[in-house]
């Protein structure tokens, strides 16, 4: 079935459902479960015991995979913070919300998913990480950080504070006022999120939004009781964290990418500085290796934090007997690189920062320890969660609801992915691209023309090393991957100009890029 043919299939069975509000005392009351949706920051799927990691132990996460559905490929649209967060919340892509670039304010006037929830009955609270610059909209009660938040003690923002605006470039201003909790970040905006469960008087549904900060920067200080975990060890490194790029997009800007690569990473310039002293002939794969050590061990200590807090809500929501009409959602707002192609971070259209996490366990519905191997959206999350609310999903949301998959009634909503990061003048280019279950077309419009564009046989190549886009043996993927691609820009109406993608140029590109 095609992505169009699934999304009429899926719009067709909302539309048979009861629009209304919603309420306490219904007959049928797994009509409209509760939601606690948690959304970390930088999760790495390669971090997690559940997704395949053997370097540390996951077993909140595993536990929820263990009684849900995990997805495979979970992908973002946009892999950067505020723009996928966007994203998540409206269900659609960065040029239909507005906010295609990091700190970008959110129109909090616009559709989300916790504002139809709430106009149907639901109590909506947030707590965490918010990003979007502007003050919550369509939460009953909110408790958040601006900006990124510190890693201990913490100032919250609740809907009784002064909402005083501020931005990036006036950062004093996210500072004043609001409350300052006394602990670690995330152990701390836990307990306010538990809090509220425990004390509300409502007999309403809720959808709980909880945001939390770790894995994000800054890696230090380490979460208590982890500052020394993984001290001794000595951590494997992946296949590619020495690659030199070759025929690949970051071989033009290797030498600039100081937010992607390790050995250029702000964060360990001490580190780097200091082997240098001590071995001025270290080269830079060592220093990449060395740096790779600190990053790692600093990285997997803040989701030992997450994977703990995570516990906390599944034991709360067991012990309240709340978990067997809740739907727990855990999902990070973007991917993010541990050492792949010698990265940390996200934007990239590769494999690490284009997959996030995703575990959805609602019982009666999702059958435990199931697997789905398809490419789902984070534009997808709004209309699911709408759908298994028992509301209809706008026809302006883009993505699929995931309901017909988290039934075991289909094992797809789409058969391609459309990426668009844009351009921030941080270094890296504007990418636009498609991967489908096989293949990915990446195109730099920003580059020079001998590095604008990468193809990848994801089956024969899954460490997307070997660009195949100048060979002739793959002149029939390359082209029906930018017809695709073409199709996809149309259909979710994204204004990108692409000269170099015109149908009629194929073959002077080819040329171009060999
Ligand atoms: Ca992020």
């Amino acid at each position: 079935m095609t992505a169009k043919l699934l999304r009429f299939a899926a719009c067709a069975a909302v539309s048979t459902m009861t629009v209304g509000t919603v309420c306490a005392g219904q007959e049928d009351d797994t009509k409209h479960p509760n939601i606690v949706f948690i959304l970390s920051d930088d999760h790495a799927i390669q971090s997690i015991g559940c997704y395949g990691n053997k370097d540390i132990q996951t077993p909140a996460l595993d536990r929820l995979a263990g009684e849900g559905m995990r997805f495979e490929h979970a992908l973002t649209p946009n892999s950067f913070c505020t723009p996928a967060r966007a994203a998540v919340l409206t269900g659609k892509y960065s040029h239909k919300n507005g906010v295609t670039h990091l700190n970008q304010r959110f129109d909090g006037t616009q559709q989300t998913f916790p504002k139809l929830l709430q106009s149907a009955g639901y109590d909506t609270a947030l707590f965490g990480k918010w990003h979007l610059l502007s003050q919550p909209t369509s939460f009953d009660h909110y408790c958040v950080m601006k900006m990124q938040g510190m890693p201990e003690n913490p100032i919250v923002f609740e809907p009784q504070h002064e909402w005083i605006e501020w931005s990036p470039q006036d950062q004093k201003s996210a500072f004043q006022g609001g409350r300052k909790l006394k602990g670690y970040n995330n152990d701390v905006i836990t307990d306010e999120a538990l809090a509220w469960l425990k004390n509300r008087k409502s007999d309403k549904p809720f959808c709980l939004l909880l945001h939390p900060k770790p894995p994000h920067a800054p890696y230090r200080p380490a979460p208590p009781s982890y500052g020394e975990f993984l001290k001794e060890v000595q951590i494997p490194e992946p296949e590619t964290l020495l690659d030199d790029y070759k025929g690949r997009a970051p071989e033009a800007i290797a030498d600039k990418m100081s937010n992607n690569r390790l050995l250029l990473c702000p964060t360990y310039e001490n580190l780097r500085e200091q082997l240098k002293k001590e071995n001025p002939k270290i080269s830079k794969d060592e220093l990449t290796r060395a740096i790779y050590q600190e990053y790692i061990k600093d990285y997997y200590r803040l989701v030992k934090s997450v994977d703990d807090n995570v516990g906390r809500v599944l034991d709360y929501l067991k012990e309240s007997d709340l978990d067997k009409n809740t739907i727990v959602v855990y999902t990070s707002d973007q991917g993010f690189a541990l050492g792949e192609h010698g990265f940390y971070n996200k934007m990239w259209m590769y494999e690490p920062s284009l997959h996030q996490p995703l575990i959805i366990r609602y019982p009666g519905l999702v059958a435990p320890g199931s697997v789905n191997s398809s490419m789902v959206n984070h534009i997808d999350l709004a209309p699911t969660l709408l759908d298994l609310a028992g509301l209809p999903v706008p026809d302006d949301i883009q993505g699929h609801s995931l309901k017909p998959i988290l039934a075991g009634k289909s094992d797809k909503v789409r058969d391609a992915h459309y990426y668009h990061f844009y351009e921030h003048g941080k270094g890296l280019p504007e990418m636009v691209g498609v991967r489908t279950a096989t293949h990915k077309l990446i195109h730099y419009p920003g580059l020079p023309a001998s590095h604008q564009w990468e193809l990848f046989d994801l089956e024969k190549d899954p460490e997307e090393m070997t660009n195949l886009y100048g060979d002739p043996a793959h002149d029939k993927e390359r082209e029906d991957l930018k017809e695709c691609l073409r199709g996809l820009i149309r259909e979710f109406e994204d204004p990108v100009e692409l000269p170099n993608l015109k149908a009629t140029t194929g073959k002077e590109e080819s040329k171009a890029s060999s």
